[in-house]
């Protein structure tokens, strides 16, 4: 039987609800409790799919092919755990399972409304985590900020959930800011004790107060919101910025957050086990030598959109006892000199993207990286314009391009997939999800793996076109990676480089913390030696 932790955010978004359950996640995990994740999102597009990277950030894809919120890449990463659809569901999800069945008749007779039947398919959902992921706890995420409309029936359906399932096996944890104010030298409770009374209206009580601080809580603070939230001294939580968030469960530890949860559930635990992780963050935390990576993007403005990759080169970095000094560079800016903005750089990483806009300045950092032999990782779409890039500059066909971006090039060195041909919907139609990949035996990428077959997730619709197989191996470009059933190019190599590597899958949506992607891992070790 599955206890429920509901985590809801207050004051303002991006206070790190997500770190902050999934960092609760891998307390109670270290404590030998079988943990699941929900992130519940209260916007009405299906899936974060059809989003632009500057709305939402990055689309977290699932071994399943689940196309998800970023909090699910940190549940991952904290929990060390594969999660799939079951574990992030929208609003739209919610909506448009309830109008089917309307349809099919499943209602026939009533009147279908928010409450009993929306809030009926939440509670439904969360459910479904529990038995599919056979968890002790589940822990759910509800994704905005109270007060917001879009949250409002999914906060109406945890609070009848606790009505259902019982105070014992559920409890609130709110997370809120507290603001400090240098002009008075005070941390301001005013805002969390407003939007806890938001959530005290529609009849939820928070059971801890998670608070987020710039620096430390204050006697003062602690015992204002205990007064007028209505919860006891050590139920309000400090929760202090830091600059590694991979340290925020050791902080929570600190303050008793797991002990307390515990008992609060009647929870029944194993000896804690958290040493290897915290040597892990130890480790981290005290990285002497340095590396300076580029990343040529489509929306570097907007950090979130790269958020794996980013947490994949740190974890890359750690294990080779290194701090990975990322540079941002946005595509368009580089076309015109590329020379003079990368070349400071010890390895340059080509991330995935979709559409023309960019792709020059992409192909041009690509091929800094070639000539001048400087260690290359590329990503999806930074695997289909380093295609591009070879078949130009290197085999000399001129205006070689891929279809995506010019649909009449006489020379398609990247086409649709056959079966993406007649595809019509956007939404959730790319090829998606973990699929298999054999190495080529003496190839960078093998020597990475140590292993023949991998499995890794994929987001694309366009792909390799290998009628050009024959001439790029000619020239000098190795395929070094096959999906075997389908004969599809799934990673190229420059044997006659340093370490040049590009991928038509996301490597980074698998590593961990304490098990870094053996693509970055080398990426890095190569760039060090640059
Ligand atoms: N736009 C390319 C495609 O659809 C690459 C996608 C990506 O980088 N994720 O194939």
């Amino acid at each position: 039987m599955a206890k429920f932790i509901f985590v809801t955010g207050g004051v303002l978004s991006s206070l790190g609800k997500g770190i902050a359950s999934a960092s609760i996640g891998a307390l109670l995990k270290s404590r030998g409790l079988k943990i699941s994740m929900l992130k519940f999102d209260p916007y009405i597009n299906v899936d974060p799919g059809t989003m632009n990277p500057y709305q939402h950030g990055e689309v977290f894809v699932t071994k399943d092919g689940a196309e998800t919120d970023l909090d699910l890449g940190h549940y991952e990463r904290f929990i060390e755990m594969d999660l799939s659809s079951y574990n992030n569901v929208t609003a739209g999800q919610i909506y448009s399972s309830v109008i089917e069945k309307e349809r099919r008749g499943e209602y026939l007779g009533k009147t279908i409304q928010v409450i009993p039947h929306i809030t009926g398919e939440i509670q439904e959902r969360i459910k479904k985590v529990a038995k599919k992921d056979k968890a002790d706890v589940v822990i759910v995420e509800i994704g905005g900020t109270v007060g917001d409309i879009e949250s409002l029936p999914f906060l109406e359906a945890v609070r009848q959930f606790r009505l259902r399932e019982g105070k014992e096996k559920t409890l609130f944890i709110h997370l809120t800011l507290l603001p400090y104010i240098p002009f008075s030298a005070e941390l301001k409770t005013k805002p969390t004790q407003h939007s806890v009374g938001r959530l005290r209206e529609i009849g939820i009580q928070p059971d801890l107060i998670l608070c987020r601080t710039q620096t430390p809580l204050t006697d003062e603070a602690r015992d204002k919101i205990s007064l007028f939230c209505n919860v006891e001294r050590k139920d309000v939580i400090q929760a202090i910025d830091v600059k590694n968030v991979y340290e925020v469960p050791l902080r929570f530890e600190k303050e008793k957050l797991t002990d307390n949860i515990i008992e609060k559930l009647g929870l029944s635990t194993s000896k804690k086990n958290f040493k290897d992780w915290q040597k892990w963050i130890e480790k981290s935390n005290s990285l002497q030598r340095e590396v300076k990576i580029g990343v040529v993007g489509k929306y570097v403005k907007m950090k979130d959109a790269y958020k794996s990759i980013n947490e994949a080169l740190f974890h890359a970095g750690v294990i080779n006892k290194t701090r990975v000094k990322l540079f941002w560079f946005e595509a368009e800016d580089i076309e015109e000199d590329a020379e003079k903005c990368l070349s400071s750089l010890q390895g340059i990483l080509v991330p995935g993207g979709f559409g023309k806009r960019g792709i020059e300045g992409k192909i041009r950092a690509i091929q800094y990286a070639r000539e001048k032999r400087v260690p290359f990782l590329g990503i999806c779409l930074g695997m289909q314009c380093a295609t591009i890039e070879f078949a130009r500059n290197v085999i000399c066909l001129k205006g070689a391009d891929s279809t995506e971006f010019k649909p009449d090039t006489s020379y398609p060195v990247i086409d649709i997939l056959p079966e993406q041909r007649n595809v019509n919907n956007k939404g959730g139609t790319m090829r998606l999800g973990i699929y298999p990949c054999r190495l080529k035996n003496d190839s960078f990428s093998y020597k990475a793996y140590g292993e023949e077959l991998v499995y890794e997730r994929h987001r694309h619709r366009y792909e390799f076109n290998n009628e050009y197989r024959q001439i790029f191996n000619e020239k000098g470009l190795r395929i070094a990676g096959i999906f075997p059933e389908r004969d599809l190019v799934e990673i190229i190599e420059i044997p006659d480089h340093p370490w040049f590597v590009a991928v038509q899958f996301h490597p980074e949506f698998q590593s961990r913390p304490r098990f870094p992607h053996p693509l970055f891992v080398n990426f890095i070790k190569e760039s060090i030696k640059k």
